[in-house]
């Protein structure tokens, strides 16, 4: 039989990658990992991390405005924006050594450098090469960007973080989760900010209903939301950049983000050679199992053509640990798979738009309620929560909840288990609501909307 370095060879420490790598050392597996920079990903260095630690500083300006009606007296608030970098840098030099820790601790041998397939069981790095019965690809994505002239003078989310100086006047492109959130950070920071969308609601995909409140609340806190708008041409102005619109306007700004979608990570590494197929986006093609084309190659996370979600990618890791060395086969179940917008307020989501609800389940109730939360009575703003449930008419089963509020990530994260236990109309009005929250609010709308 033939004899391999390693039972699993893992290209890329990021989520996926790290996890797969660890838990299969864990159950005994003579493992590698490859990464040619810091581990942890886009998640830990340049995503979910050190975005949400932004989102909090962001949350602040609020608070500081509010904390007036509840009887605190503040100086003027000033914010340090080097401050902010210098420790969540340290934080995400800390969360990288402990990366490092967990999989060195696992008995995973870690190689630092670019690794890419010489063929279908071997992975080389450099000069050397090591052979692996399989070949886990968890490589992750980068931003994309279209054509634009001007290209030169526009940043990725990537650069958001160490940005120097502080923007003043950001103009952000796109609609979707990673333009919103920006957009809702820095305009919390004290940037002005102007957000450009080609289509007429921000974050296709979400719920009708969700998409227009989100609007409405983020231009409430002072962005400039601007839809049916694209950019012809970006160019250096003396005062800065300026961006010439598809309709004659201008905007002028400090920094442009384009935040247009992520691409796999699948140049370079010599997987097209080694006979493993590509989707038109650049992904690779997997099974239920996450095997590509090729039987001893696979593939989670953003690499691949599913949800680009941290929690996903964990999740289809253990799947291969327990494929290749545990119990076997099995698949994940994405149905019910709830998401987060960090936005300011935030959206929590977990399964069916009212419109996905229709067209799968036919006959459906929508309960929606849109109020001011107990807090705003004397903090002086005028945020609002919207909340929405879709329920399946025949089964009386809860399909779809979305929530735009204060901490919905944390509210809905709950409401998905239950989503997932196949929670029904009728558990949710018999759950008894912890008074005063605003999560209540989902255990008691009990007047469907008509039609
Ligand atoms: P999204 O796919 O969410 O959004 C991309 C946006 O760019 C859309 O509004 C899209 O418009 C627009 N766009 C695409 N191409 C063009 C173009 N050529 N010109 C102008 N606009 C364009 O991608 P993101 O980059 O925001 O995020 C990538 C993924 O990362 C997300 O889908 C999500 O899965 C994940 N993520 C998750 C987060 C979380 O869990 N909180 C946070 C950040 C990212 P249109 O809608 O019209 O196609």
């Amino acid at each position: 039989m033939r004899t391999f370095d390693f039972d699993l060879f893992v290209i890329g420490g990021g989520s996926g990658g790290v996890r797969a790598a660890r838990m299969s050392a864990q159950r005994g597996a003579r493992v590698a990992l490859a990464e040619c920079a810091e581990l942890g990903g886009t998640c830990v260095n340049v995503g979910c991390i050190p975005k949400k630690l932004y989102s909090y500083a962001a949350g602040y300006a609020e608070s500081f405005e509010e904390a007036a009606g509840f009887g605190w007296r503040l100086g003027e608030p000033r914010f340090d924006w080097n401050r902010l970098k210098a420790n969540r840098a340290r934080e995400i030099t800390r969360l990288n050594g402990v990366y490092r820790g967990l999989l060195e601790g696992a008995g995973v041998t870690l190689i630092q450098g670019w690794a890419q397939l010489a063929d279908a069981q071997t992975v080389q790095i450099g000069e050397k090469k090591h052979t692996a019965r399989h070949v886990l690809v968890a490589t992750g994505g980068m931003p994309f960007v279209p054509e634009v002239a001007g290209r030169e003078h526009l940043v990725v989310s990537d650069a958001m973080f160490d940005l120097d100086p502080f923007p003043k006047r950001l103009l952000v492109v796109g609609g979707g989760y990673i333009a919103c959130e920006f957009a809702s950070i820095f305009n919390g920071l004290g940037a002005q900010v102007t957000q450009l969308y080609r289509g007429a609601h921000l974050l296709n995909g979400f719920d009708e209903d969700l998409r227009q409140f989100l609007a409405k609340e983020m231009t409430r806190t002072g962005i400039d939301i601007r839809f049916n708008c694209e950019i012809d041409m970006i160019t250096r102005t003396d005062s800065g950049l300026c961006a010439l619109l598809s309709r004659g306007q201008r905007v002028e700004a400090d920094t442009i983000l384009y935040a247009t979608g992520r691409v796999p990570n699948t140049q370079g590494l010599g997987l097209e050679a080694a006979g493993v197929a590509l989707d038109e986006r650049g992904g690779v093609v997997v099974d239920a199992h996450y095997r590509s084309s090729v039987p001893s190659v696979l593939a989670v996370g953003d690499v691949s053509t599913r949800q680009q979600l941290t929690p996903v990618a964990l999740a289809e890791a253990m799947v291969v640990v327990d494929t290749l060395f545990g119990k076997g086969p099995r698949q994940l179940d994405y149905e019910f798979t709830p998401t987060a917008v960090f936005t300011h307020p935030n959206i929590g989501t977990c399964g069916y738009t009212e419109a996905a609800a229709r067209a799968k389940f036919g006959k459906v109730s929508v309960f929606s309620s849109e109020f001011k939360a107990l807090r705003h009575t004397l903090s002086g703003s005028g945020e609002r929560t919207f909340m929405k449930l879709i329920v399946e008419h025949a089964s009386d089963r809860v399909v779809g909840l979305h929530m735009v509020g204060p901490d919905a990530g944390e509210v809905v994260q709950g409401f998905a288990v239950a989503m997932r236990a196949g929670a029904t109309k009728a558990m949710f009005d018999s759950t008894i609501g912890i008074h005063p929250t605003v999560a209540e609010e989902f255990v008691t709308m009990r007047e469907p909307m008509p039609g």
